[in-house]
């Protein structure tokens, strides 16, 4: 089959490699579509530490089932699927919980690092184990549906801000986690919702839903349009998509006295903390990280038409030319929010 393999630092190689089997568990799946995640971006350039070379990266991905292993009872060849990028062992005390995401076994999809390698979808086929499959409803596209991924990653960090209706959400970032925490709060049923960015572009991404206001931080004080729209107060919850040391205390005056503070990025690995303020203003702070089953809800979402993913569908390239994207993408100059790779 033929794959796009990260080969060295930044370098590919559009190429044929050995078509993988499915293990008992497993399907095979025909890749139809694979997004470019900034995390593969990040990780091409040798940032993280995983994406060691040689390897596929991709795990935001859709395809159709063309093999089953012999154990898998509850899907059907020719089956419209996507599928969780944590491989989860389904057996450990998290995973027993519903916390895939902290599984004790668990590999990431495309990701290759000192511990484990493990190739992703910017080929034609993949195999996954069948408990990490999501259906695709037929209204969905196999472009929408790779973008479950980084949309339920949105949607866990809402679920578990446990909001109440009308609430007022500050979202801190506007890249695709930032724009997708956006989308779920909306289908949450935030009144306001307030988006801080850099980049007009990715900010007007935003604006299809009424109740949300973007602050440009390069041109305006995001801290005076956040005051004037809860009097005075301060925000509900404030969602860290981006996590520096200036974010967490731009969270800490954004929100009100007793509320929320989710983290979901870690641009920085650590920060100085205010910890007396976290106190006396009775402030909760938790992390998020990744997603737990919020596939299928996400799914459901999409099915129903209450999130837009028309912004990031727009830009499809077929897999061979994708060593142009990733280099399109890291010049960073293009306003693009997302490139789908078609196979
Ligand atoms: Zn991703
Ligand atoms: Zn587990």
């Amino acid at each position: 089959m033929k794959a796009l393999v990260l080969t060295g630092k930044s370098q590919f190689q559009y190429t044929d490699v050995e078509k993988p089997s499915p293990a008992s568990d497993e399907v095979l799946i025909r890749l139809k579509a694979c997004s470019i995640c900034g995390s593969d971006i990040h990780g091409c350039q040798g940032g993280s530490g995983r994406r060691i070379p040689p390897i596929i990266m991709g795990h935001e991905a859709s395809g159709i089932i063309e093999q089953l292993g012999e154990q898998v009872t509850d899907h059907f060849i020719g089956e419209p699927v996507t599928f969780d990028s944590t491989e989860f062992c389904g057996s450990c005390d998290f995973c027993k919980k519903g916390m895939t995401n902290l599984c004790k076994n668990r590999k990431i999809t495309g990701v290759s690092c000192t511990d484990y390698k493990k190739d992703g979808a910017m080929a034609e086929y993949i195999t996954v184990k069948a408990r990490t499959l999501y259906s695709i409803p037929p209204s969905v596209s196999f472009e929408e549906a790779c973008l479950i991924e980084p949309l339920a990653v949105g949607l866990h960090a809402v679920r578990l801000s446990q909001p109440e209706k009308d609430y007022t959400a500050v979202i801190i970032g506007d890249g695709t986690i930032g724009l997708m925490v956006l989308q779920a709060a909306a289908a949450a049923g935030a009144g306001k919702i307030i988006i801080v960015g850099m980049q007009d572009y990715r900010l007007n991404a935003a604006k299809a839903f009424p109740q949300v206001y973007t602050v440009n931080s390069k041109k305006l004080n995001p801290l005076n349009t956040i005051m004037n729209l809860t009097n005075k107060e301060g925000a509900d919850i404030i969602y860290d998509a981006v996590g520096t040391g200036k974010t967490m205390q731009d969270a800490f005056s954004y929100v009100k006295n007793g509320g929320k503070i989710i983290c979901i990025g870690n641009a920085s690995v650590t920060t100085d903390f205010p910890l007396q303020e976290c106190i006396v203003r009775q402030i909760q702070v938790l992390g998020s990280y990744s997603s737990a089953g919020e596939y299928a809800y996400g799914l459901q979402l999409m099915e129903q038409g209450l999130i837009d993913l028309t912004p990031f569908t727009k830009y499809t390239c077929p897999l061979s030319q994708g060593e142009k994207a990733f280099h399109l993408l890291m010049e960073g100059k293009s306003e693009i929010l997302k490139v789908i790779l078609k196979m």
